[in-house]
């Protein structure tokens, strides 16, 4: 799906030289590579705050933390989504309120999110799913209205630009209460391991936040609340201070990718290639299409020709073990229903070749021949 390793190669001088760098220093833990990446990074989505933390898992737990939600509080999130957005939540004893999506874009519906609104209800957790954002000007007006705080994230989307109104645009992450993101390797922009970051506007929800993710202390030993240990290390921050440089790049070349598939299954009536928001642009963290007839067996037919694919997600939210004692059972999710049995993602990453992406298309259509 992914082929880091040719990736790597082709930066490999400056990669090796920054990691030499921080082993050179031995500031492996809060040195100055967080530092400077944390301001590039602030620099790159022009906001004011980075704090960078150990994954992506950790920055939304993190910005729960912040907003000082009661037990019980309900937090709305996509059905249809990585796991990590909805596990938080119920880790921290509020209640993770699942809403169904958009069957264009994938992302949550701000029209079902007006109907599950209680006077409980604290927070939205849009997630810009695949590379694109969600309907960020609706959700902005529906947490306008009923005093929300929305957290936006982003693990999938470094990087899309999002119309906000008619003349602003704004980097995805920046647009909400605070904005969160996964450095895990295969996202847009990967580290060599695990790394995580936040981004807000707001100086004192950073404060809290740095706070936080550092046993809840400012002074050394002064412990003002109950935090957590989690920090991205110094040899992830200076891998990802160069790779920064060619985030743009990189999305570039997902783009590109997604155009080929595009043109070539775009008259296949048994598939439906991603829809394209005009509000977002598309960052492509996975190429996924709809396979309106025999998604699993297309998805073995090309296994034997050695072309990988996946299912993001085969189990939605609402049917996952984990949470069957927290869900409304009364809620239907059609679209959500929909795409797990119909969605698979393509092989997507910035070293495709044109001989690749043929092989892989032709393989696609001949099992529809
Ligand atoms: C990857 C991902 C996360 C979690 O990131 P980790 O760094 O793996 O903890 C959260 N949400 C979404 C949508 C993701 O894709």
């Amino acid at each position: 799906m992914v082929d880091l390793h040719k990736q790597y190669l082709k930066i490999k001088p400056e990669i090796d030289q920054a990691i030499q760098t921080v082993i050179d220093s031995t500031e492996f833990i809060k040195g100055s590579a967080v530092k400077t990446f944390e301001e590039n990074l602030a620099q790159y989505l022009n906001v004011k705050h980075v704090i960078s933390c150990g994954n992506g898992t950790d920055a939304l737990q993190l910005a729960l933390m912040a907003l000082n939600l009661k037990a019980q509080d309900e937090v709305i999130i996509p059905n249809f989504t990585f796991i990590a957005t909805a596990e938080v939540v119920a880790l921290l004893g509020l209640k993770p309120v699942f809403v169904d999506v958009n069957p264009k874009t994938f992302t949550i519906c701000p029209e079902d999110i007006k109907k599950v609104i209680t006077p409980k209800t604290k927070a939205i957790i849009p997630v810009h799913l695949f590379g694109q954002a969600a309907e960020m000007n609706e959700i902005l007006s529906l947490a306008l209205t009923n005093n929300l705080h929305i957290i936006e994230d982003t693990a999938q989307a470094l990087g899309a630009d999002y119309q906000l109104g008619e003349h602003i645009v704004q980097k995805l992450g920046t647009i909400g209460t605070v904005g969160c993101t996964s450095f895990f390797p295969s996202k847009n922009l990967g580290a060599f391991g695990d790394g995580g970051a936040l981004f807000t506007n707001n100086d004192e929800l950073a404060e809290r936040i740095k706070m936080l993710a550092n046993h809840g202390m400012k002074v050394k030993y002064y412990h003002e609340f109950v935090g957590i240990n989690s920090r991205l290390d110094s040899i992830q921050a200076a891998i990802l201070d160069v790779k920064l440089n060619y985030l743009d790049q990189y999305n570039k070349a997902r783009q590109k990718v997604a155009k080929f598939y595009n043109k070539a299954f775009k008259s296949c009536e048994f598939l439906q290639i991603p829809q394209t928001s005009k509000y977002s642009s598309h960052t492509f963290h996975q190429y996924t299409l709809l396979v309106k007839k025999d998604r699993d067996k297309l998805k073995e037919h090309l296994l034997q020709k050695n072309i990988p694919s996946m299912i993001y997600f085969p189990v939605n939210m609402n049917n996952q073990k984990a949470f069957a004692r927290k869900i409304n059972k009364s809620q239907t999710f059609p679209v959500s229903d929909m795409l797990s049995k119909e969605v698979l993602s393509l092989p997507m990453h910035t070293e495709l070749t044109n001989k690749q992406l043929e092989y892989i298309a032709e393989n696609v259509l001949n099992f529809f021949k």
